[in-house]
């Protein structure tokens, strides 16, 4: 990549996007291109159309998605399913109407199936059921992936796919109905402390294993990606360790200082009882993490301080 290629970060506003966008600008690539959803609705065909015609945009970083925590991906299976096909399928058919030279696409650990071996391979897609309460956005993501297989199969495209672990960091989600569990934890022991609670609830059974990256390091993935890896073959995204939801709660409050109870929700679902990426064809790239998970909740937690009002609002 040439630092004056113009790089459109679709979902520039989010917590992938963001994050992209920092690393991007940080390492001197000047010609951005950033638009947010009033300026451009991405699941609507002809604006998008029109605005790649216009652009014609070198690179393309696919982040813009609808995403949320457990309970939202439970709750409105057709906006998760309908909003991100729309909006993957009218930013891929436009970058190949207008010559884009390299796309990325970021999908989902959610794509493997829900008893998928741990850490779970990239050859593990499609074989076996997803897990159902993520099962709409999971196959909108999977046929993301397979658009890009197809444009780099049929027409020779360079569309790349990543997919990440759970990811946290700024900008994230901190409405506690459709958060995921990382923000919707730290908010919780956040507002325990203040007003001295005695104990906070944790949704399941605080048994379900998780893998959590910082975004920054996610972005540092991503651009190592562009500039390294062409192949239509995914690619997965994480730090090769996960923790129980109780060790992530516990480590939560641990580093926010609340210092009560920890109680549990059986009336919340668990979801899938585990998902750890197998990172070895990252690592062998030559890629590894940085953030270890308590420096980046630490850090998470600054940035949730200065942002308080704005990031508890319920999710865009
Ligand atoms: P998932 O990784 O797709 O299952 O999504 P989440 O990040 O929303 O949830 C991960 C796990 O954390 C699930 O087992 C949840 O039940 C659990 N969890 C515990 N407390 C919370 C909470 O306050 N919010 C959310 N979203 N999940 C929680």
């Amino acid at each position: 990549m040439e630092k004056s290629d113009k790089i459109f970060v679709a979902g520039h506003r989010g917590l992938v996007g963001s994050a992209i966008v920092r690393r991007l600008e940080g390492e001197g690539f000047t010609n951005l291109l950033k638009r947010d959803r009033a300026e451009l609705d991405l699941t609507q065909e002809r604006p998008v159309a029109e605005f790649f015609a216009m652009e014609r945009p070198d690179v393309v970083v696919l982040a813009a998605a609808k995403v949320g925590g457990i309970k939202a991906n439970n709750d409105f299976p057709v906006e998760f399913l309908l909003d991100n096909l729309q909006v993957q399928n009218n930013v891929i058919t436009s970058a190949h109407a207008t010559g884009v030279r390299k796309l990325l696409f970021l999908g989902s650990s959610c794509i493997y199936p829900k008893h998928a071996p741990q850490p779970i391979p990239e050859e593990a897609l499609l074989t076996g059921p997803l897990e159902p309460t993520n099962d709409a956005y999971a196959i909108a993501k999977i046929a993301g992936i397979k658009l890009c297989q197809a444009y780099a199969s049929e027409y020779g495209e360079t569309y790349i796919s990543a997919m990440p672990t759970n990811l946290y960091g700024p900008n994230d989600n901190f409405d506690l109905l459709s958060s995921h569990v990382l923000p919707a934890l730290l908010r919780k022991a956040h507002e325990a402390k203040i007003s001295g609670a005695s104990e906070l609830m944790v949704w399941g059974s605080g048994d379900p294993r998780r893998e959590f990256l910082h975004v920054d390091d996610m972005a540092d993935a991503c651009v190592f990606l562009l500039k390294n890896y062409d192949s239509p073959e995914i690619v997965n995204v994480g730090c090769g360790e996960d923790i129980s939801i109780r060790q992530l709660a516990e480590l939560i409050c641990d580093v926010i200082g609340f210092e009560g109870e920890l109680t549990f929700d059986a009336t919340k679902p668990d979801g899938t009882p585990r998902k750890l990426l197998d990172v070895r064809k990252l690592n062998g790239l030559g890629w590894r993490p940085k953030i270890a998970l308590r420096e980046g909740i630490a850090s998470t937690y600054q940035w949730f301080l200065e942002h308080e009002l704005e990031a508890a609002a319920p999710a865009r």
